[in-house]
C-alpha cells in the first residue's frame, strides 16, 4: 500500500487516508520513543538516587523516625545543599507530565484509527496546552517551576499568559541541541491560535465544546452544535492533525529526550539515533524529495551497505525507503523488492557520525544534569 512503512500493524492503519499514513505512523513513533524513554527512567528509580545517604545522615541528627522525603530534602536545602531537592522533585514531575502526556496522546491516534474525530481532538487539548508548556518551564527554569509548585499552584500553575506561555516555548527551543529547527511563533500558532486554520487549537475546542463563540473561525452559527453531524467519512477532518502534529509531536519529543537528560544523561548512541531518526523522518515526509540534505549525508555515510543481498544492485533511499530504514531498520530493494532488515542503529553507531554537537562517549552521566550542581556545594 503506498505511503505505508509497515511500522504500525496493517490494521491499525486500514482507516486512514493513504497519503496521510506515513505521518501516522511518524507520530505514533515519536510517541514510542517518548515511551520507551519514560518506562527506562520510571523504571531506574533514579529520583531517589542517593536517598539513603541522606535519610541516615537526617536520622543522627532527628531521633524522630516520623518523616517524609520531602522534609530530609528541605532539611539540606537549607543548609546549601539544594541539588538533591530539586533533582528529586524535578524528575517526580517530569515523568508525571509525561506520562500523562503519553497517555492522552496515544488514546487520542487510537480514536483517529476509528475515525473517532471529536474524541480524538478533544483529548488532544489538554496534554498539548498543559501539559506541554509545564514541561517546557521545568525543562527550561526548574528552579522557578519549583518556587510556583511549592505554593498554592491554583493560583501559580494556573492561567499562564499567553505571552508567558510564548517566551516559555523560544527560551525551551533555545536550550534545545538544535534550536534552528523550531520556530516559536508557528509552534504557538499551532498549538494555541484561534486564527490558524490548521492549527489545533479549532478543532480541539469544537470537540470539547457544543458551542463556541470565540474568534471569527470558532463561533457556531444558526443551526448548528459542533461536531454532532460531523461526518467520519469525510476525511478532511484530518487535515490539522496531519500538517500541524508531526511538528508539534517533534518538538515535544526534542523536549522531553532534552528534560530527562538534565535527570541523568542518556547512552549517546541512543540519543544520537533518535535525534537523527526523527529529523531525517520529519524531512522525508515534508520537504522536497529532491533535497532531503540530510538523507543524502547518511545515504553518503553507508553507502558502501546500501546493496541488496539477493540481487546485488544499489539499493535507493526513496521517500518510502528513508523513512523505513530511520524507523523501523529496514528496506525494500527497488529492483527485486525484496524486504530486508537494514540495522541502521548499528550501521550509526560504526560510522561514528553525529548530528549534535554533544557527541562523546567519554562525557560523565552527571554532566550538566541537577545533580551536577551537588559537587559544587558543601559536603554533607
Ligand atoms: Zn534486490
Amino acid at each position: 500500500m503506498k505511503n505505508y512503512i509497515s511500522y504500525l500493524p496493517f490494521e491499525n492503519i486500514k482507516n486512514i487516508p493513504s497519503k496521510h499514513i506515513s505521518s501516522y505512523e511518524y507520530i505514533f513513533f515519536l510517541h514510542d520513543q517518548c515511551a520507551k524513554l519514560l518506562i527506562e527512567y520510571g523504571s531506574s528509580n533514579i529520583d531517589e538516587v542517593g536517598l539513603d545517604e541522606l535519610i541516615e545522615a537526617y536520622s543522627i541528627n532527628f531521633k524522630n523516625n516520623d518523616f517524609d522525603i520531602v522534609e530530609v530534602l528541605q532539611f539540606f536545602k537549607e543548609k546549601s545543599i539544594d541539588a538533591p531537592y530539586f533533582h528529586f522533585l524535578y524528575s517526580k514531575i517530569l515523568l508525571g507530565l509525561t506520562g500523562d502526556l503519553l497517555n492522552f496522546i496515544y488514546e487520542s491516534l487510537k480514536c483517529f484509527e476509528k475515525r473517532k474525530f471529536s474524541v480524538a481532538y478533544s483529548l488532544l487539548r489538554k496534554p498539548l496546552k498543559e501539559n506541554l508548556t509545564f514541561i517546557c518551564w521545568l525543562f527550561n527554569n526548574y528552579e522557578n517551576f519549583i518556587e510556583k509548585f511549592e505554593q498554592e499552584t491554583d493560583k501559580t500553575l494556573n492561567k499562564i499568559h499567553e505571552s508567558t506561555i510564548k517566551s516559555i516555548i523560544l527560551e525551551t527551543i533555545n536550550k534545545l541541541p538544535l534550536p534552528e529547527l523550531f520556530d516559536a511563533e508557528l509552534l504557538y500558532n499551532m498549538i494555541f491560535s484561534k486564527q490558524h486554520l490548521f492549527g489545533l487549537e479549532i478543532p480541539c475546542q469544537r470537540s470539547t465544546h457544543l458551542i463556541t463563540s470565540h474568534g471569527s473561525h470558532l463561533k457556531t452559527g444558526k443551526m448548528f452544535i459542533n461536531s454532532i453531524f460531523d461526518n467520519p467519512n469525510e476525511t478532511g477532518q484530518y487535515q490539522p492533525l496531519y500538517i500541524s502534529l508531526p511538528y508539534i509531536m517533534l518538538f515535544t519529543s526534542h523536549v522531553i529526550f532534552e528534560a530527562f537528560n538534565k535527570i541523568i544523561r542518556l547512552n549517546n548512541k541512543t540519543h544520537q539515533h533518535f535525534t537523527l531518526t526523527s529529523i531525517a523522518s520529519y524531512e522525508n515526509l515534508y520537504s522536497d524529495a529532491r533535497k532531503r540534505p540530510l538523507t543524502k549525508w547518511c545515504g553518503k555515510a553507508i553507502k558502501e551497505f546500501l546493496k541488496c543481498i539477493y540481487c546485488n544492485k544499489t539499493i535507493n533511499l526513496t521517500k518510502e525507503n528513508s523513512l523505513r530504514m530511520f524507523m523501523t531498520d529496514k528496506l525494500i530493494c527497488n529492483h527485486c523488492h525484496t524486504h530486508l532488515d537494514f540495522p541502521f542503529y548499528w550501521l550509526l553507531a560504526q560510522t561514528k557520525i553525529s548530528i549534535t554537537s554533544t557527541n562523546s562517549d567519554d562525557d560523565s552521566a552527571w554532566k550538566d544534569t541537577i545533580l551536577a550542581r551537588m559537587f559544587k556545594s558543601t559536603e554533607i
